[in-house]
C-alpha cells in the first residue's frame, strides 16, 4: 500500500524517541479506589483524576447498571434525533442547580464541549482571549472559530485588559476563556478579576472547570469558592474527573443553552451519551450535593502534601513537581514506581519546554501515611538529586 506513509510515521517516531517525547500506552487496571495494576505490579496511583473515587463507588456503579438494563447500552443517535433519553433532563437540572445557573447542556465529552461551544458563539468578526496555559481543547475550540484569537499571559489580568483595550472596539463580540483550575499546575484562575474585566469590556467569560467541579467551592466548582455567588457567564466542565464517569457540560443562561442546542456542531453531529453514563453522573452529583465535606477531602490531602514539602500551599488537588528535563522526570517517575507509587511524568507539548514535571493528584481515599511516604521520597531522593 503506501510506503511513504509508513516511512513518514517511522521517521517521526524515531525523532520523537530521540527527544524522550515518544509516548506509549501502558495497560492499567484499576483495582479499587486508588490502586492500579500495571506491568504486573500493584501501585498506589497519584495520577488519576477520579478525585472522589466515584468511578469505583458501589451506588454509582449500581445506577449505571440499572440504567443500562432499563434503556440499553448506547443512546442510538444524536440527542436531536432519537438519542435524548429521559436521563439527560434530570442530569441537566441537577447540574444547573449545583452550579447556580439557569440551565445546562450535557455533551459527549469535555473536549467536545470546548470545541463546540466557542465556535458556536464566536463568529468571523469576533475575538477570543485565551489564557496561555489553557487546556489543549480550549485552543482547539478557539482555532475552530473564524475570529481573532489573542493569548494572554498566564493569570495576568493586566495583560488581558491591555488586549481588550487595544482590540475590543474592532469586534462586535468578545469572549475570555480560561481553565478555572489549571490542569498541569493546579493553580486557580483569578475569577473575580476576570469577571470585572469581562464586565468592563462586555466580554463573555467562560471557565473550564474540569478539575474544579466536585472538589472546590463545596463541590460546586472554582466559581463558587468561599460561597461566592457565580459571576461566570459560561461555566463549562467535564463529568470525566471528580464526577467519575464520562461527558462534558455547559451551565449558562437559558437562551444561551437553547442556542447551543440549536447551533453547536459537536452537540448536533455527535451521538448522545449512553444511559448508564448519564445515570452515573446524576448519582454522583446527588452524592456531592449532599456532602460538601467529602468534596473537600482531595484538597485537604493535597495541602498536607505541600506543607510536608514546603511548597506553596495547594489550591486544588493537583500539585506539580517541576523537574525540568524529560530525562530527569522519567527517572523520578521510575523511582517512584519501584517504591510502589504511580506518578506519571508529564512532558512537552503538554507542558512548556523545560518544564517537564511529576503531576501529583490527590483523592478522597488516599491514605495519610502513603502521602507522607511519597512526600519523603520526593524530598530526599528526587528534589535533592541533580
Ligand atoms: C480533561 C480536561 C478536558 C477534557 O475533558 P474530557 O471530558 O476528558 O474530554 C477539558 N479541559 C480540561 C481543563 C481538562 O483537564
Amino acid at each position: 500500500m503506501s510506503d511513504s506513509l509508513n516511512q513518514f510515521a517511522d521517521e517521526k517516531l524515531t525523532a520523537l524517541e530521540q527527544q524522550n517525547l515518544k509516548r506509549t500506552l501502558a495497560e492499567t487496571e484499576r483495582v479499587g479506589p486508588i490502586e492500579v495494576m500495571r506491568g504486573g505490579k500493584r501501585l498506589v496511583s497519584f495520577s488519576c483524576n477520579d478525585y472522589l473515587n466515584l468511578s469505583q463507588h458501589p451506588d454509582i456503579k449500581k445506577a449505571a447498571i440499572e440504567a443500562t438494563e432499563r434503556l440499553g447500552v448506547g443512546s442510538g443517535a444524536s440527542r436531536l434525533v432519537t438519542g435524548n433519553h429521559p436521563l439527560f433532563a434530570e442530569l441537566e437540572k441537577k447540574l444547573a442547580k449545583l452550579k447556580g445557573a439557569e440551565a445546562a447542556c450535557v455533551f459527549g465529552s469535555g473536549y467536545l464541549a470546548n470545541t463546540g461551544i466557542i465556535p458556536a458563539l464566536i463568529g468571523a468578526d469576533d475575538m477570543v482571549c485565551v489564557d496561555e496555559l489553557s487546556h489543549a481543547c480550549i485552543y482547539a475550540g478557539a482555532k475552530l472559530t473564524s475570529g481573532t484569537v489573542h493569548v494572554f499571559r498566564h493569570n495576568d489580568v493586566g495583560h488581558l485588559r491591555e488586549i481588550l483595550e487595544a482590540h475590543r472596539k474592532d469586534h462586535p463580540h468578545a469572549m475570555i476563556v480560561t481553565d478555572g483550575v489549571f490542569s498541569m499546575d493546579g493553580d486557580l484562575a483569578p475569577i473575580a478579576a476576570l469577571a470585572d474585566a469581562a464586565d468592563d469590556f462586555d466580554a463573555w467569560l467562560m471557565t473550564d472547570d474540569a478539575h474544579g467541579i466536585g472538589v472546590l467551592g463545596g463541590g460546586r466548582g472554582s466559581s463558587h469558592i468561599n460561597g461566592s455567588a457565580n459571576r461566570v457567564a459560561l461555566q463549562m466542565g467535564t463529568l470525566s474527573k471528580a464526577i467519575g464517569g464520562y461527558g462534558g457540560y455547559l451551565c449558562a443562561g437559558k437562551s444561551v443553552i437553547d442556542l447551543i442546542r440549536t447551533r453547536c456542531r459537536t452537540f448536533i453531529y455527535s451521538t448522545g451519551l449512553p444511559p448508564g453514563v448519564v445515570a452515573a453522573a446524576s448519582a454522583a452529583i446527588d452524592l456531592i450535593a449532599r456532602d460538601p465535606e467529602f468534596a473537600a477531602l482531595p484538597l485537604k490531602k493535597a495541602k498536607a502534601f505541600t506543607h510536608f514539602l514546603d511548597l506553596p500551599e495547594a489550591e486544588s488537588p493537583i500539585v506539580p513537581i517541576i523537574l525540568g528535563t524529560e530525562e530527569r522526570t522519567l527517572k523520578a517517575s521510575k523511582l517512584l514506581e519501584d517504591e510502589g507509587f504511580l506518578v506519571i511524568a508529564i512532558r512537552p507539548p503538554t507542558v512548556p519546554e523545560g518544564q517537564a514535571r511529576l503531576r501529583v493528584t490527590f483523592t478522597a481515599a488516599h491514605d495519610d501515611e502513603d502521602i507522607a511516604r511519597l512526600a519523603d521520597i520526593i524530598k530526599t531522593r528526587i528534589l535533592s538529586a541533580p
